[in-house]
């Protein structure tokens, strides 16, 4: 059976290019969708042996709580946990630049759509969203 880890990571441990971009996105996402507080906490995907090492604790429940990521054999590159996260996206670091823009906008509809209007079962419009962000965020 697959199973994938990851830990978090500091934002100085990111690629700066990623790192501006990636605020370009976010600030664009913040202010269409009414997220002022929201920001990004970094992971990678690791090898067991280091998760272990890790001590990633908040990313380790995030894991346990989301068993069925691992049961499914899927990698992820993003992550909205909205109870005890109120303001963090998780977004992975370790992906192409254009992955982590359509990511970002993607998970920032996630938060939006649970935070402004309770809803769960929304990937459809969590992709739709970040699709258009991305014909937007191109074109200036
Ligand atoms: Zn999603």
């Amino acid at each position: 059976m697959n199973e994938f880890y990851y830990k978090e990571i500091d934002e100085n441990e990111v690629d700066p290019l990623k790192i501006k971009e990636a605020n370009r996105v976010l600030n664009f996402c913040k202010n269409l969708l009414a997220l002022p507080d929201l920001r990004i906490q970094w992971y990678v995907k690791v090898e067991k042996e280091s998760f272990e090492k890790s001590h990633s604790i908040l990313f380790g429940e995030i894991i346990r709580n989301l068993e069925r990521v691992n049961k499914y054999k899927e990698e992820f590159c993003g992550m909205v946990k909205v109870v005890g996260h109120k303001n963090k996206i998780f977004i992975r670091a370790d992906i192409l630049l254009d992955g982590i823009k359509r990511t970002i906008a993607h998970e920032c509809s996630h938060h939006s759509n649970f935070r402004h209007y309770g809803l769960f079962n929304d990937e459809r419009r969590a992709e739709g969203f970040a699709r258009e962000v991305m014909s937007e965020i191109n074109n200036y």
